[in-house]
């Protein structure tokens, strides 16, 4: 069969991995450590530094076509694998997913509406921002942060102090927004220019990290429409090929904003596995392989997600007893393979399908539940 290049080993390549090798396709992972997720399920893994030349064209002359896992992937790793294959996202999109500046900027540019944001690099910078935007601030860094790490909200000028401004090449500022809800949309642009989106999810965070997420959303057909048509645009302004997911901030009845996009399958998109016609990982492989996309309609009434987090393992990293969790009807587990449990760190999800959203989430808390007790 035809072979697909994944550059990256986290849980999202080895997700990938498992839809492709269903379908026929062989996938040669590309990451750092042969236990890493992704490498525990490839077909081949080639094992080194993504910023080495020569292993990276070992691993890409292997390849029909390339695709990643991570927008923190070096843009010139991706950049050098289309030198042998077509490259999907390209490292243009990866480049302006990478940087919170450059993303929300190409947004704004677009036409789309964003979180107000303004580059930082000072407490004083901070200062000025919030007398145009208001007190509390998040500070983020502008590169290489994920599941909230290298955020800080400040509530006054005083807690500015806070921030390591040296730590980090660039800081951005972003208003504070008091949401009605988050949301996000995972949308798939192919090879041959065919576009569909997932319906809505809705997403709850604790700490920064994604907790639950649902479909369908509560969110009103008019928002849902503009949701929608908001991460068609994206994908469209990014030329993306691939799958591309725009988180949203609901603010009311008829504002929403982009938060981020994130050029890959999508936590938040986890429950489409069980949920839809098609998953987001089979949607990926038919997007960049140039398949005609499959259906991403949900095929019950409600599906929920809940992530199960290093947090629940023991101190010496025994894991929890997954039988309560597997004996609630509907429930599904997925594990990632990670030996090292730490608090905040994915370790694997839970889904429940049902007639309803609401008896959907009910099963899955109840499962998620069962492990603590
Ligand atoms: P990931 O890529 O894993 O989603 P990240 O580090 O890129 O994480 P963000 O999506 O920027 O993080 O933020 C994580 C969460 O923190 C958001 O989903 C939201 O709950 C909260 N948050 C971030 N920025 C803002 C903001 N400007 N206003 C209100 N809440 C925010
Ligand atoms: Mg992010
Ligand atoms: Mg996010």
């Amino acid at each position: 069969g035809s072979t697909i290049g994944m550059v990256g080993g986290g849980q999202l390549g080895r997700m990938f991995a498992i839809a492709a090798m269903q379908m026929g396709y062989d996938v040669v992972v590309f990451c750092g450590s042969a236990d890493e997720p992704a490498a525990q399920v490839a077909t081949r893994t080639v094992v080194g530094d993504l910023l080495d030349h020569d292993v990276v064209s070992q691993f890409a002359r292997q390849c029909q076509v390339i695709t990643l896992e991570f927008e923190n992937i070096p843009a010139e790793t991706i950049r050098w694998c289309g030198e042998f294959a077509p490259t999907y996202p390209s490292h243009h999109v990866l480049a302006t997913a990478q940087d919170r500046l450059v993303e929300k900027t190409t947004f704004r540019d677009a036409g789309l509406a964003v979180t107000p944001f303004a580059a930082v690099d000072s407490a004083a910078a901070v200062g000025e921002f919030a007398q145009q935007h208001g007190w509390p601030v998040i500070v983020k860094t502008a590169r290489s942060g994920y599941d909230g790490k290298g955020q800080h909200r400040l509530a006054g000028l005083e807690d500015a102090a806070e921030v390591p401004w040296d730590s980090a090449d660039a800081w951005i500022a972003e208003q504070c927004i008091d949401f009605d809800r988050e949301a996000s949309v995972v949308v798939a642009r192919s090879s041959v220019g065919q576009v569909r989106c997932f319906p809505p999810f809705e997403n709850d965070h604790r700490n920064h990290i994604l907790d639950v997420s649902v479909c369908p959303s509560n969110l009103s057909a008019t928002q849902r429409e503009m949701a929608t048509t908001i991460a068609t645009r994206a994908a469209e302004v990014l030329q993306l090929v691939g799958v591309l997911c725009v988180e949203f901030f609901v603010v009311d009845a008829d504002t929403i904003l982009i938060n981020e996009v994130a050029p890959r399958p999508h936590n938040s998109g986890h429950l489409t596995i069980e949920g839809c016609h098609t998953s987001q990982f089979e949607q990926h492989v038919r997007a960049v392989c140039g398949l005609p996309l499959g259906s991403p309609e949900l095929r019950v009434g409600g599906a929920a997600m809940a992530n199960l987090l290093g947090d629940l393992w023991g101190d010496q990293g025994e894991h929890p007893d997954w039988d309560h969790a597997v004996a609630v009807p509907t429930v599904s587990l997925h594990l990632y393979g990670k030996s090292d449990a730490k608090v905040g760190r994915k370790m694997g999800h839970l889904t429940a399908t049902g007639d309803s959203v609401q008896a959907a989430k009910a099963a899955v808390m109840q499962a998620r539940e069962s492990l603590s007790e």
